[in-house]
């Protein structure tokens, strides 16, 4: 017999013993019997699974072992006050204290004792709540409560979507109280920053992954926008179904801030904010691969302004930068938002002009109108501290499509245009073509060159002789050359463009007049070559001089020539000038000064009739180009012949130059030309070669 059934069996009859004990046993709550001295009679099933213990091992034993150590002197008063209770049966002290486990954990009960009177001693009954458990949830709860007021908003939302509960974090960053978002969808916070597949993207991921982290803007209260760090996570159910979302998120402004100030430090000019080359070296690479994929043509504008320098100098710096600054703005205006428009550095600026088209003639076309539009807005005046400045800027454009060529050598190009479109007198656009590398520098050293050539005596005139229709020697050509000290002789077709540029052709115009006279002046002495006359080619540049006609005058005089054997050839150019002037210093040379005048490659420009009338000329020369394309019946001896008839009918001497064949000659003669010119009668000569050949010709 137990003393469970000990205590059962005592007290009552022996029914309602196996009944109690049943009771006992079957009650879930921890129920406990001591006697006063603290000796534990019973111990039922949900107190051995509180305390640990089997029955067996704790019955008999006194209450101690499951009181901690620092508890049982406290215990010890309660037993004697227990032990004087009058009342039985009825719970004469409920209150909070410590047990101890078998395994030695301590943890709380809450403890009511009742007495059961009987005629001996008294017996006390225990029933034990086990508080741990409920601690540990409140616990949690109050943890939770706390980590839900972090600085971090947070945001439950229901399965549906609608706001369940925010915390006061949120109601700080959002400025929505929680009565004014509970119930509602999140989608009162959003921006219309995104888009909605960056939306489909995010639910997407909360949906195969069960949560979503990344970067969005939404809109405060106040109508502010802001970015924020959000993550977003779904609370599943038992089932495995979602119950809730919970959005946690900060406010990163301040972050984005630094970040963004760090980022201008490193990719934007500090002066104009606009990109620096770094940035846009960046996305020009960017824009080579993706018009790699797209093969669409894309452009490079370098643009510098015009005499900035001297602005800087005369006005200071200050007005400078306002000018940058001013110039930086007009370019992102008018460039566009999708463009880029970069500085890089003092005051050359960049257009980066992506996809334009798929085909190079509409790209350059387009490439052309917004060019000359970005050079216009330029050159419109600025005020800069209250005074007007203006400014002009030199445009070099280069075109790219695909990652053929390397970013630099696509700036370099670039820049080559932009001094190209410098060097053309500035306020202009140049488009980078192959041959301008090698042109620009080969120019701009020939032109350093020429300038010393006539002091070097490096220019010489060479002689071509021109015949009659008898094949008689009755005049010449001189055409000059250029020995230059390293390149050898260089033909005039390649450096008198470039000093008709540099105006540089007005000096060794000159020089050629002279030499031409004076050796006249010596072949008056000559038997072979007294009744020659010399056609000097003069430019329209030099034609245009007002003291021209002076000038020709002065030399006739100081070398005592006869003006009839000096020519003038002229070239059709002349007459894009006033004509009425054209015709009025014409005129002067011929009727006043005495000189023949001759039209030079006569059909290569606009020559119409209408003027040709009116210029008082002596002579036509047919360009070379229709003389070497004669053959018979061809199209060119039909004009050939048209521009003879009516060169005659004008009552114009006809010469024909570049006369090679025998055949071209004898189609030049039926049709009645009465002068030529070519290598079928001798090329160009130098002088000692030119009279040798006059010497062995039949004379005159
Ligand atoms: P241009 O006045 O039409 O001179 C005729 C050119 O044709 C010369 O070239 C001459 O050498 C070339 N030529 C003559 N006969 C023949 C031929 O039968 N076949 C071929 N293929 N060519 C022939 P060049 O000497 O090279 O002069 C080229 C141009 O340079 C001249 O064309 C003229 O416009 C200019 N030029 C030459 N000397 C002077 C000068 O002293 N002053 C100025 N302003 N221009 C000059
Ligand atoms: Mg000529
Ligand atoms: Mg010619």
């Amino acid at each position: 017999m137990t003393i469970q059934d000990q205590v059962t069996s005592h007290y009552v009859s022996p029914e309602s013993s196996v009944i109690a004990k049943a009771i006992l046993e079957a009650v879930l709550v921890p129920l406990i019997t001591i006697d006063i001295r603290g000796q534990l009679l019973s111990f039922n099933v949900a107190a051995q699974n509180l305390f640990g213990y089997r029955s067996d091992e704790i019955v008999g034993h006194t209450i101690h072992k499951l009181i901690p150590e620092a508890y049982p002197a406290e215990h010890e008063t309660f037993l004697a006050e227990y032990g004087k209770a009058e009342s039985c049966g009825v719970v004469i002290n409920e209150r909070e204290v410590m047990g101890r486990r078998k395994d030695g954990t301590i943890f709380p009960v809450q403890l009511s004792v009742s007495a059961i009177k009987t005629e001996g001693e008294p017996l006390l009954i225990g029933v034990l709540f086990d508080l741990g458990k409920q601690k540990n949830i409140e616990n949690e709860l109050r943890i939770a409560a706390a980590a839900f007021e972090t600085q971090e908003a947070i945001m439950v939302t229901d399965a549906g979507g609608n706001i369940v509960l925010v915390n006061k974090a949120f109601e700080k960053i959002t400025g929505y109280s929680p009565e004014e978002v509970i119930g509602r969808n999140p989608r009162i916070l959003s921006s219309g920053r995104h888009d909605s597949a960056f939306y489909a993207q995010m639910w997407q991921s909360i949906i195969d992954t069960g949560n979503w982290r990344g970067q969005i803007w939404d809109r405060a209260k106040s109508g502010k926008l802001y970015p924020k760090e959000v993550t977003i996570t779904a609370v599943k159910g038992v089932d495995g179904k979602t119950i809730h979302y919970v959005a946690f998120f900060t406010d990163i402004s301040l972050r984005k801030k630094s970040e963004e100030e760090i980022n201008a430090l490193a990719y934007y000019d500090t002066l104009t904010r606009l990109p620096n080359r770094r940035l846009l070296v960046d996305r020009l690479e960017n824009a080579l691969a993706s018009s790699a994929l797209s093969q669409q043509y894309g452009a490079l504008l370098v643009i510098d302004l015009d005499k900035f320098k001297a602005l800087n100098d005369t006005r200071g710096l200050e007005v400078g930068d306002t000018l940058l600054v001013e110039v930086a703005r007009r370019l992102k205006f008018y460039a566009g938002k999708i463009n880029t428009v970069a500085r890089l550095g003092g005051d050359e600026f960049v257009i980066l002009l992506e996809t334009i088209a798929a085909d190079e003639v509409s790209s350059i076309q387009f490439v052309e109108k917004f060019a000359e539009k970005i050079r216009s807005v330029l050159a419109a005046p600025y005020l800069l501290k209250q005074i007007t400045q203006y400014s002009s800027s030199s445009i070099g454009v280069c075109l790219f499509k695909g990652k053929a060529d390397s970013v630099n050598e696509l700036i370099k190009r670039a820049d080559m245009a932009m001094y190209q479109a410098k060097d053309s007198g500035r306020n202009c656009v140049c488009f980078f073509n192959p041959q301008l590398q090698q042109s620009v520098e080969s120019r701009a050293v020939l032109e350093a060159d020429m300038r010393i050539a006539i002091t070097h005596q490096q220019f010489q005139l060479y002689y071509q002789i021109q015949v009659n229709q008898g094949q008689l020697p009755i005049g010449a050509e001189a055409l000059i050359r250029w020995n230059h000290p390293k390149r050898g002789m260089v033909s005039p077709a390649q450096f008198i463009p470039i000093a008709e540029e540099s105006m540089l052709i007005i000096e060794i115009g000159l020089w050629v007049l002279e030499t031409a006279c004076q050796q006249l002046a010596i072949w008056k002495d000559c038997t072979q070559a007294r009744h020659l006359s010399l056609s000097v080619n003069v430019s329209a540049a030099q034609f245009k001089q007002d003291n021209f006609v002076e000038v020709v005058e002065a030399f006739i005089k100081k070398y005592r020539i006869e003006p009839s054997r000096l020519k003038l050839e002229l070239t059709e150019s002349i007459a894009l000038d006033d004509l009425d002037i054209v015709i009025a210093k014409m005129m002067a040379l011929r009727y006043v000064v005495g000189v023949k005048l001759s039209l030079d490659d006569f059909g290569t420009g606009f020559s119409c009739l209408s003027y040709l009338k009116r210029l008082p000329l002596d002579q036509l020369k047919i360009d070379q180009s229709f003389v070497r394309e004669l053959k018979d019946k061809s199209s060119d001896a039909v004009l050939v012949k048209s521009i003879i008839d009516m060169a005659l009918n004008f009552g114009l001497d006809v010469i024909a130059e570049g006369v090679e064949t025998e055949i071209q000659a004898a189609l030049l003669k039926t049709n009645g030309c009465n002068s030529y010119q070519g290598y079928l009668y001798g090329k160009p000569l130098p002088l000692e070669q030119f009279e040798a050949l006059l010497s062995v010709s039949e004379p005159y």
